[in-house]
């Protein structure tokens, strides 16, 4: 019997047990892949309070470390169900606790494209930090306008020959301060109105073709496409426990609380306004002082 699960090892959960252990409760955090969640693939974080840069990785090691010096259980399983009564079912085992919060996150978004899992790992990345370095001094591609697409592109542009960066407006939707940075760049091309609608190579990616929105067709020589087309949650499992807007996104009330009793969101998972790193942590320790209080009331 544990104090408090916690699904999901990203900035949120991790903050969560951090509250949680500090309260002396004893805590479990059950992660599927790896701790630190969306903010490893963040090559440097520069809009964090009080901490002027940091890469993804050495933020997410220190909170791990934070965490586990506190005394957290943490397992790699995957869960499979959280039932109203508390229990969490993974592939291995049942556990039971007086409060279980969801912090999940959101995974990337695809393009849905033919054979786009197919070339994973042969030129179809969605982590610049983790593969840009296998394309160094060749050709790249970034699709997306946001915030992920737009670090990306300044990424691999210090790594890469040339870099596309196609998106499918003619504005974007991320900080005009990066968009500044990046028309610097002399070896990045932005391709406006366009959408990536082809991947062509046989054993790896040698190529895409691209439809601008005026009818012209672009077929680009590229050793990788960089997806960064946003994120998406992975909550159906919760459905049971939660109530999920058209998105898939946890409706929460007052932030963090589910439609059930003893099982709260924090972090990406919910619907918000903001998925950041300061929202991820405040929803983290928020949860965990609510779910602390909420036992002895
Ligand atoms: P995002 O802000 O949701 O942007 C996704 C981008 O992909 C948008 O430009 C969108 O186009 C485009 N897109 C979506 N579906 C597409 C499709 N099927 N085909 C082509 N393009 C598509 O996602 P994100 O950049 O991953 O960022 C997620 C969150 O993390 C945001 O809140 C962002 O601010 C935050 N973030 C912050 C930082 C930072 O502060 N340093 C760094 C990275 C991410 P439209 O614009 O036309 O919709």
């Amino acid at each position: 019997m544990y104090d408090i699960i916690i699904v999901g090892a990203g900035p949120a959960g991790l903050t969560a047990a951090l509250y949680a252990l500090r309260a002396n409760k004893k805590v479990l955090i059950l992660e599927a892949k790896a701790y630190g969640g969306q903010i490893i693939k963040a090559n440097v974080v520069k809009n964090y309070p009080a901490i002027k840069e940091i890469s993804g990785t050495d933020y997410a090691e220190v909170l791990y470390n934070q965490v586990m010096d506190l005394g957290a259980t943490f397992k790699y399983e995957t869960v499979l169900k959280v039932n109203p009564d508390k229990t969490v079912v993974t592939q291995d085992n049942t556990y039971k606790a007086r409060a279980v919060i969801i912090a999940t996150g959101a995974e990337n978004r695809k393009l849905n494209l033919v054979g786009e899992q197919d070339y994973v790992g042969k030129g179809v990345s969605y982590c610049a930090t983790c593969d840009g370095n296998f394309f160094k001094n060749q050709t790249c591609a970034v699709v997306g306008g946001g915030n992920s697409a737009l670090e990306d592109a300044l990424y691999l542009a210090d790594i890469c020959k040339h870099v596309y960066l196609i998106h499918r407006r003619d504005t974007f939707r991320g900080e005009n301060k990066l968009v500044e940075e990046l028309k610097k760049k002399e070896n990045v091309e932005l391709i406006f109105n366009a959408e990536v609608t082809g991947l062509k190579g046989e054993d790896v990616l040698k190529r895409i073709e691209v439809k601008k929105h005026d009818g012209q067709t672009l077929d680009l020589d590229v050793a990788a496409l960089f997806i960064a087309v946003g994120q998406e949650p992975k909550n159906e499992i919760f459905a049971n426990v939660c109530s999920l807007n058209d998105n898939g996104y946890i409706e929460a009330k007052d932030e963090v609380y589910t439609n059930t009793p003893g099982i709260y969101v924090a972090g990406d998972a919910r619907v918000k306004v903001l998925r950041q790193l300061t929202t991820a942590v405040s929803d983290g320790s928020l949860a965990a002082t609510i779910a602390i209080k909420e036992m002895y009331d």
